[in-house]
């Protein structure tokens, strides 16, 4: 009740504000790998508090909402990149637990079977039974051990930095290198099938595109970047039977990750509204095409609610 109230108070003296979530992955179980990305149980935690503090709305009203300056007060919208089958197969049963819906950004390259360049790194390191990798090709003086789960753990660190800036055909290179050397067998259920887009659908989900292949926007030619834009798009419309008009910038940093030329872009392509990864809470004044998300990490109640009103009532 309290977070309630001051969230109350700071709308009634700033006007209302739109804070939107943003997740990736919901696991079935933790990953000894990644002990702190949110798994079932903890996803159930947040959407309660989520639920309980705010008034959880489709994306599509929110944005109608901020457009003619109607928002509801404390409203908050829940949001999904990258396209992972564990959105349907865990995140929905939790959000339909508490009557909340979300929308999910599908990079449709990987539909049916496909594996983001970094999961291919963390499956290879994964299931790997070597002890150590040889990574001189990668400028590494000395192999990088991978028998343990920390040792897994530090080098993922240093194999996801060293080739996440890498130009998009290098890093490819890196990547099939640690797969082949690793010896992993990739999933192919990792990302969401076609029917499971439809099935995200018929749930009550919003569904927006997120390019095909997932590339940093910023650094491609604007012709490619539209095309990636409008590519995955037409790929939802034609799955789903329907006009999709929501976007995510992949990664999302503005400046960084996409430029003003691809808001402008993304505005011209007829989108409704498109998604950063700035952190902050959304007024009337925002641009809909780069809405802020922010998703706090703490574990506990009084430090999550802190994190996410702080972000509410910050002046960006
Ligand atoms: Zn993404």
């Amino acid at each position: 009740m309290l977070m309630r109230g001051a969230l109350r108070m700071v709308s009634a003296v700033y006007g209302p504000r739109l804070t939107v979530l943003i997740f990736h992955r919901v696991l079935s179980e933790p990953d000894p790998l990644f002990p702190d990305e949110v798994d079932c149980a903890r996803f159930d935690q947040i959407v309660e508090w989520i639920a309980s503090w705010f008034e959880v709305i489709p994306l599509e009203k929110a944005i109608a909402g901020l457009k003619s300056g109607v928002l509801p007060p404390r409203a908050a919208c829940i949001t999904f990149d990258d396209g992972y089958a564990d959105n349907l197969t865990n995140a929905v049963p939790i959000l339909k637990k508490h009557d909340v819906s979300a929308t999910f950004f599908i990079a449709t390259g990987f539909l049916d079977g496909g594996v983001m360049w970094n999961d291919r790194i963390i499956e290879s390191i994964r299931q790997t039974n070597l002890s150590e990798l040889d990574c001189s090709w990668l400028g590494c003086k000395k192999p990088i051990p991978v028998a343990t789960v920390p040792e897994k753990r530090s080098a993922l660190a240093v194999l996801i930095s060293a080739i996440k800036h890498l130009p998009a055909p290098e890093r490819e290179d890196a990547v099939e290198r640690v797969t082949s050397a690793c010896g992993a067998r990739l999933p192919l259920d990792l990302m969401l099938s076609t029917t499971q887009v439809r099935q995200l659908r018929s749930a009550d989900m919003g569904v927006g595109a997120h390019t095909v292949s997932h590339p940093i926007l910023a650094n491609l030619q604007l012709n490619r970047a539209r095309r990636e834009i409008a590519d995955s798009r037409d790929t939802l419309e034609a799955i789903l039977g329907e006009r999709v008009g929501l976007f995510a910038y992949p990664n999302g940093k503005p400046g960084i990750d996409y430029l003003p030329e691809h808001v402008e872009m993304v505005e011209s392509l007829g989108f409704d509204g498109a998604l950063s990864t700035a952190w902050g809470a959304n007024r009337y004044s925002s641009s809909v095409y780069e809405l802020r998300r922010f998703t706090p990490w703490d574990r506990t109640r009084l430090r999550y609610s802190t994190r996410l009103l702080s972000n509410y009532i910050s002046k960006q």
